[in-house]
């Protein structure tokens, strides 16, 4: 009997260059990272610019630049999403030709009076049967049979995606690729086996999920990271006073964001080389102590790290 070998494991951290590295994206590459390394995997970098108009001046760079200095390893080299676009564009043709997807050219204000659900404006199938418009945009059809995943940390998920998001866009109405179709396409070109991600895009991962489907992907293990929050309950956020986290001082910020990711790195760790910061975090892992926790609170210390001096 022959015993097949399980996929190698291959991760991912995957930015989308819209600002410099803050502390929750350091904690989402971190996280990803070190279960990487853990179970002797690869873990990829791949730089999400398929949105210029949201994009910010430098931000890729800054974003590399911090991740080199906190002593980030990756494999192989950086990748650019917008360099997949052909691989993009053929799986758009491909359901269209399917006849699973469709142009669409309702405007926002066509849309005004659509039912609004967690997900935003469930779209209601205006387009489905017939389009007029000359400027439109592609959405692919949904059903309402439940789809289902189990999350690493966050437990079993389940969306109807037909009812509650309705039939979602993959081609912009400016001709730009929409996240969903993007991300899916390049998990699967790079093979990814395992995406670890903020807690903010669980619920976009039953569409990413559909997509895998009709497109004959198959689908990685999904684990989703909590949020952070101050203490006092806000988000952290630009607007709460999370600026990009400082390339200067990488060795406290990253001891403040294995703690904040419950990891609990002793108090003298921070005196430590990166390299030995990186093998204490590498032996003490444990991703599941965050299992079903979908916020985290972190300590002033923890905020203050990235922006104060120090080692
Ligand atoms: N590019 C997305 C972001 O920066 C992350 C995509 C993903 O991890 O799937 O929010």
């Amino acid at each position: 009997m022959r015993i097949s070998e399980p996929a190698p494991y291959v991760g991912r951290f995957a930015p989308s260059p819209t600002g410099p590295l803050h502390f929750g994206s350091l904690l989402a590459a971190v996280a990803s990272y070190l279960e990487a390394r853990q179970k002797r995997g690869q873990w990829l970098v791949r730089v999400e610019d398929i949105d210029p108009p949201r994009e910010q001046p430098g931000a890729t760079a800054a974003i590399l630049t911090a991740l080199e200095r906190y002593g980030f390893e990756w494999d192989g080299s950086v990748s650019y999403q917008r360099a997949s676009l052909p691989a993009h564009q053929a799986a758009i043709e491909t359901l269209v030709a399917a006849q699973q997807a469709y142009r669409c050219g309702c405007s926002r204000k066509d849309l005004a009076d659509a039912a609004k659900g967690p997900l935003g404006t469930i779209y209601p199938g205006t387009c489905r049967t017939r389009c007029d418009a000359t400027e439109t945009a592609i959405r692919v059809l949904t059903d309402d049979h439940p789809v289902a995943f189990v999350d690493g940390l966050q437990g079993p998920q389940e969306q109807r995606l037909e009812s509650e998001s309705g039939d979602f866009i993959i081609l912009r109405r400016d001709r730009l690729i929409a996240y969903h179709l993007a991300v899916v396409v390049d998990d699967y070109g790079q093979q990814i086996t395992e995406v670890i991600r903020g807690i903010d895009l669980l619920d976009s991962t039953p569409r990413q999920i559909w997509l895998q489907r009709l497109l004959g992907y198959p689908t990685p293990s999904y684990s989703h990271i909590p949020v952070v929050i101050h203490p006092d309950g806000r988000k952290l956020s630009k607007a709460t006073g999370a600026s990009g986290i400082s390339p200067d001082h990488p060795r406290r910020t990253l001891v403040a964001a294995l703690g904040a990711l419950g990891q609990k790195p002793p108090a003298d760790l921070r005196a430590s080389s990166l390299t030995d910061i990186w093998r204490w975090a590498t032996d003490h892992w444990r991703m599941s102590v965050m299992a079903g926790r979908a916020v985290i609170s972190t300590g002033t210390s923890a905020l203050a790290a990235p922006r104060d001096g120090g080692p």
